[in-house]
Order: C-alpha cells, then sequence, then structure tokens
C-alpha cells in the first residue's frame, strides 16, 4: 500500500493550526492538519472571543472555529483525527509522524499544538474531578444552574469564564492568589461590575472537601496565613496553560517550561518543522496572533518547499524566544 505522503503535515486543528493549513492547502500544497480533539482548540470551548477583528459583537467560539475549519478543508486541507505521539527525521529530509491511526510521513511539519490547562495541584482536586472540579466553564457550567461556583485564577481565561459562569449560576466567586488580577482592564472592569462576582482576594486553594460531590473549599490566606472555608457547588479552574510538546522532547529545542523557541521566522531547531501559537515560546497566546503566525509558518514551508525542489540548503538562524 502507498503510504501517506504530504507536503505539509499541521498538528493541532486550533486558529494557528487551522491557518496554516488554509494557507498551506491554497498554496496548492498536500496538506493534512492532525487533531486530537475537536476542531478550534482553546477557542471551541470559549463562549465569546471578543476581539478577534471582523467580529464587531464578538462570535462565540465554537461558530469561529467551524468557520475557520470550513475554509481549510474549502481548499483541500484534510483532517485527520488522530494524535502525534513522535516524530522521526527520515534520511530525504521528511518526517514520519506516528500516530495510533498509522503513520504519516510530510517533507515539512507545522507544530501548531497548543496548550492545556494547567492544575492546581490541591488535595482533592483529583477526586473531585467532574464531581464539581472543571477546567471548562462553557463545558460544565450548565451542572450548577442556580448553584455557587469559585473561579481560581487572575488572568484573562479567569475573568472571562467568570463572566461567561454569572449567565448560568446565581454567584460567581473569583480567587485569586495576588491582591490584583493580571486580566485586561476591559475584563476586569465588567468583572468588577457584575453584580454576581464577588471576589475573594490574596488567598490560594489550599484543600477541596466534599462527599461524592465537592461540597467547600479551603482557602488560605497568603497575607497573614489564616484559613476559611468557602461552600461551593463547583470550582473552575483557570490558573495559565501548559504546552502540548511533550510528543516533541529530543525533537525540537523547547524552553524549560516546554514551550518550543523559534526564529523570529517561526523555525524550530529541526529542519523542515515551524511552529505556530500558543506552544512556542514568546506566544501572546491570542486567536489573531495564532492565525498570524500559522500564516507565517505555512509560507516559510512553502518557501522552504521551493528550496528543497531548487535542491538548497537553507541557513539555519538562531533560535530566541521571540514576541512577535
Ligand atoms: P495567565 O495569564 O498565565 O494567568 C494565570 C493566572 O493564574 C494568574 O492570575 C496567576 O496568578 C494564577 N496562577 C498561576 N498559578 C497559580 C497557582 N498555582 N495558584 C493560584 N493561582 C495561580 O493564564 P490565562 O488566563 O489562562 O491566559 C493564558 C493566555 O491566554 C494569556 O496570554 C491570555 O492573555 C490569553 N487569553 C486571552 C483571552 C482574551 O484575549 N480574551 C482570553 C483567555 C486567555 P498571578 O497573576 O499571581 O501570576
Amino acid at each position: 500500500m502507498a503510504e501517506d505522503r504530504f507536503d505539509v503535515l499541521v498538528i493541532g486543528a486550533g486558529p494557528a493550526g487551522l491557518t496554516a493549513g488554509l494557507y498551506a492547502s491554497r498554496a496548492g500544497l498536500k496538506t493534512a492538519i492532525v487533531e486530537k480533539g475537536a476542531p478550534g482548540g482553546q477557542i471551541a470551548t470559549t463562549d465569546l472571543v471578543d476581539n478577534y477583528p471582523g467580529f464587531p459583537e464578538g462570535i462565540l467560539g465554537p461558530d469561529l472555529s467551524q468557520l475557520m475549519e470550513k475554509q481549510a478543508v474549502r481548499f483541500g486541507s484534510q483532517l485527520i483525527y488522530d494524535e502525534v505521539t513522535g516524530l522521526k527525521p527520515r534520511e530525504d529530509g521528511s518526517w514520519e509522524a506516528t500516530m495510533y491511526g498509522g503513520a504519516k510521513v510530510a517533507r515539512t511539519v507545522i507544530v501548531a499544538s497548543g496548550a492545556y490547562e494547567r492544575k492546581l495541584g490541591a488535595p482533592g482536586e483529583d477526586r473531585f474531578r467532574g464531581r464539581g472540579v472543571s477546567y471548562c466553564a462553557i463545558c460544565d457550567g450548565a451542572f450548577f444552574k442556580g448553584g455557587k461556583v469559585a473561579v481560581v485564577g487572575g488572568g484573562d481565561s479567569a475573568l472571562t469564564e467568570g463572566l461567561y459562569l454569572t449567565r448560568v449560576v446565581e454567584e460567581v466567586t473569583i480567587i485569586h492568589r495576588r491582591d490584583e488580577p493580571r486580566a485586561a482592564y476591559d475584563l476586569q472592569q465588567r468583572a468588577k461590575a457584575n453584580p454576581k462576582i464577588r471576589w475573594i482576594l490574596s488567598h490560594v486553594v489550599e484543600g477541596m472537601e466534599g462527599d461524592d460531590q465537592l461540597r467547600r473549599l479551603i482557602l488560605r490566606s497568603t497575607k497573614d496565613g489564616s484559613l476559611q472555608e468557602l461552600q461551593v457547588d463547583g470550582v473552575f479552574i483557570y490558573i495559565g496553560m501548559v504546552p502540548n510538546t511533550g510528543f516533541l522532547a529530543g525533537v525540537v529545542e523547547r524552553d524549560e517550561a516546554g514551550y518550543i523557541l523559534a526564529t523570529p521566522s517561526l523555525q524550530t531547531s529541526a529542519p523542515g518543522i515551524w511552529v505556530a501559537g500558543d506552544a512556542r515560546a514568546g506566544s501572546l497566546a491570542q486567536v489573531s496572533t495564532a492565525v498570524g503566525e500559522g500564516a507565517i509558518a505555512a509560507l516559510e514551508a512553502e518557501a522552504y518547499l521551493g528550496r528543497w525542489e531548487a535542491g538548497q540548503k537553507p541557513p539555519w538562524p538562531r533560535l530566541e524566544k521571540v514576541t512577535l
């Protein structure tokens, strides 16, 4: 049987990956996008994307995901629902991507594998996962209709999802370890003005307790160490992200947190592999920057394939953590 061979293999179908697929397939390159979950990545489980240009009223994350997917597929990108577990170099300069459904070979690879939610590591977190502990408000918010929930974190995600939850539950308590959130000004203003949101600042979650369901959080003050209990029906944890790059250990250079190092044109340390979006060291983790990075990576891959066909070896510039 002839092996599946692509010009461009994109890993991840979030905004970066779908845009890379759109650009690569539109350039006439045989392109596959591999996705282990649902197309859209993080925006597939985001309520409202309010800062992506072209949608003055904002757009629902799942709707934007579907539109991006449709556009990539329209130009010929093939979506493969599988998980890339490793990349191996081949003698001819191409890469073999191992997957559960069988390996695929590609002359270039664009890593757009994004990042996933960090766990808190508090006692009870694993025990009550799915029984009160959640990492996705849009997926699980409805289970707590009319109830009281907490959101842990002070970044854009915590406040965006806290605001979403106010539409479903009676009360949202945002618990943040410092006395000031780091979220964007606009989000802070909206959250502070929302009567359903209350704040417990300068506290961390010390433990989670309950019976067959989570019932209460044990909170510790970061100012004086005092403890207090908070009765809740659920808790949503939004304390930042971890990059999905474990499968690339030893293949491309990563920083100490696992983010992939790249040049300003998004080349990784491995020839023929680019990185776009939240998995990249220095990424701004915005939909609008992710799509830009997807486009850059695809255009760079296209140019590389052109040089490959002309028999030229590209120079390999120095890697750094770049904020584009
Ligand atoms: P983030 O910006 O890294 O914020 C993480 C928050 O969790 C911080 O407030 C941090 O506290 C807190 N935290 C971290 N570890 C903790 C721990 N062990 N215990 C308690 N609190 C902890 O993460 P994010 O909110 O998920 O956002 C990730 C990226 O996506 C950001 O670049 C963000 O701008 C972007 N994003 C953008 C939008 C939007 O534009 N609408 C929406 C969502 C996300 P400290 O502040 O004390 O460090």
